[in-house]
């Protein structure tokens, strides 16, 4: 392999951090499923526009190529080297940030999680992610009410589920086999759900149509203390849970809100700076890289390593009932 020819303008973190020494270090090393590093950053080659620029086949992606993969993390997570990720999942009482429904649509949080033992979506074979789901799907047969309910096959078409990847995940190999083995379970209530072989093996989701984001943090952690007694995560002592891409690493966790700001719409630099400082990410409404729809914003932790799931949910919280504030005061003044 000679050393990557990265777009003009690319601006990944793996473009950035990835030096001549690095390279010459990991160009000939392969993890214990055979994943290479020209496999690794083919996305971040292939997009100028990555924002990461790297992927995990498997879990050993992250001792083979961590003299790349370390700083990626460190600067993505803002944590410092030597960080030990901690995890705690314990629930939460958080009053509800928009108690009269004025702001927040909904709710979704989200963890990404991997079957230890198998390749990672951009490295794995047909036969093992076909494992996975029926690991996965053995795992369903067994939830107890609220959470219990059915495994719907991507094969039929059904507007829930999601969507297939795109040209960032298109290009790191996650698309291959496009539909097979891919479904989403989800409860009769609907509010418990479960990807499979998206982005990664398994992204556990809850959901609600309000802002009160302590339930939904509560059922997200129960649902995924029941499949933890069936299904063997992948864990680092170091890097908490691991997952296909860096940014997901730690607790995996996205936890964010559908929001309407038309007044903050607006002025779009007060509110990225805002969120920024808050910690909080951005998205459109259709999720990464759309646009906004009517005002409406999806706002989530940026951070996901070196935080516990708890530190998630109150960053969200906390951030959000800012962003409230924020959006009724210049409502006020322009009226
Ligand atoms: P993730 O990688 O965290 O799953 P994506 O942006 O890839 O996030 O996709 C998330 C999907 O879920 C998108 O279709 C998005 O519109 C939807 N979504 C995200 N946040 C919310 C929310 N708060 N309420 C309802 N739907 C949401
Ligand atoms: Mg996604």
């Amino acid at each position: 392999m000679i050393f990557p020819v990265f777009p003009k303008d690319a601006s990944s973190l793996a473009a950035k951090h990835l030096t001549q020494s690095i390279f010459n270090a990991l160009k000939n090393k392969k993890t214990n499923t055979g994943y290479t590093l020209n496999r690794a950053l083919s996305s971040g080659i292939q997009n100028k526009d990555s924002h990461i620029g790297v992927y995990a086949g498997d879990a050993d992606t992250y001792r083979v190529f961590s003299n790349l993969l370390l700083p990626v993390i460190q600067e993505y997570h803002r944590v410092l080297p030597g960080t030990v990720h901690k995890s705690d999942r314990t629930m939460v009482t958080l009053p509800d940030p928009d108690p009269h429904r004025r702001y927040i649509l909904s709710t979704r949080i989200r963890v990404a999680r991997n079957l230890k033992g198998y390749a990672f979506t951009p490295f794995i074979d047909t036969q093992h992610r076909k494992r996975v789901e029926h690991l996965s799907i053995t795992a369903f047969k067994e939830l107890p009410s609220p959470f219990s309910g059915e495994y719907i096959s991507m094969d039929c078409t059904h507007d829930i589920l999601f969507k297939k990847g795109d040209r960032f995940q298109d290009a790191a190999g996650i698309n291959r086999d496009w539909p097979a083995s891919r479904g989403c379970f989800m409860s009769h209530d609907t509010r418990f759900r479960v990807w499979i072989n998206e982005e990664d093996h398994l992204r556990v989701i809850s959901m609600d149509n309000h802002g009160d984001m302590a339930t939904t943090f509560n059922r997200l952690v129960t649902g995924l203390e029941l499949l933890e007694k069936k299904l063997n995560f992948a864990w680092d002592d170091t890097l908490g849970y691991l997952a296909s891409c860096p940014s997901n690493i730690g607790t995996g966790m996205r936890a964010g809100v559908h929001i309407r700001l038309p007044h903050l719409f607006q002025t779009p630099e007060i509110l990225h700076g805002e969120a920024k400082k808050l910690n909080l990410q951005v998205r459109g409404t259709r999720g990464e890289k759309t646009r906004v729809e009517d005002a409406v914003f999806d706002i989530s932790n940026e951070k996901r390593l070196g935080i516990t799931e708890k530190d998630c949910i109150k960053t969200l919280h906390r951030g959000i009932v800012h962003l409230i504030r924020l959006e009724a005061l210049q409502s006020k003044s322009k009226h």
